[in-house]
């Protein structure tokens, strides 16, 4: 069930995301999302509850239909959440980078032990 990738650094993530969005409108168009995103979540995570004020860098928005799975959930709000750090990339190499769902969501949310420091 769960996929364990190799470790990937943050920088090939961003180097990605910079190369997915070639047109710069469309990317300032999803920095902007991504802080809408943020304040109706008021920077919490969905998961831990982490508060990500300061710095509100960062708190990780996260596609619960990953964005190369599903282009019409790319910029709906519906689709999107708030992690922190840990979470996201604990869901991540939890699930996989593709085909992940809401049920995956829902059943990383209800796994989280708050008297278990390591899950
Ligand atoms: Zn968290
Ligand atoms: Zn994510």
């Amino acid at each position: 069930m769960a996929k364990y990738k190799a470790k990937k650094t943050k920088r090939t993530v961003r180097h990605r995301e910079v190369q997915r969005y070639k047109d710069k409108a469309e990317l300032i168009e999803l920095i902007e999302l991504r802080q809408a995103i943020l304040r109706r979540d008021n920077y919490t995570c969905c998961r831990c509850g982490l508060v990500h004020r300061y710095p509100y860098k960062r708190a990780r928005v996260h596609h619960i239909l990953n964005w190369s799975s599903c282009i019409e959930g790319r910029k709906d709000p519906y689709n999107l959440v708030v992690f922190c750090l840990r979470d996201h990339s604990l869901f991540h190499k939890r699930y996989g980078m593709t085909n992940n769902t809401r049920e995956q969501l829902e059943e990383f949310i209800l796994s989280y032990k708050p008297w278990i420091k390591s899950s």
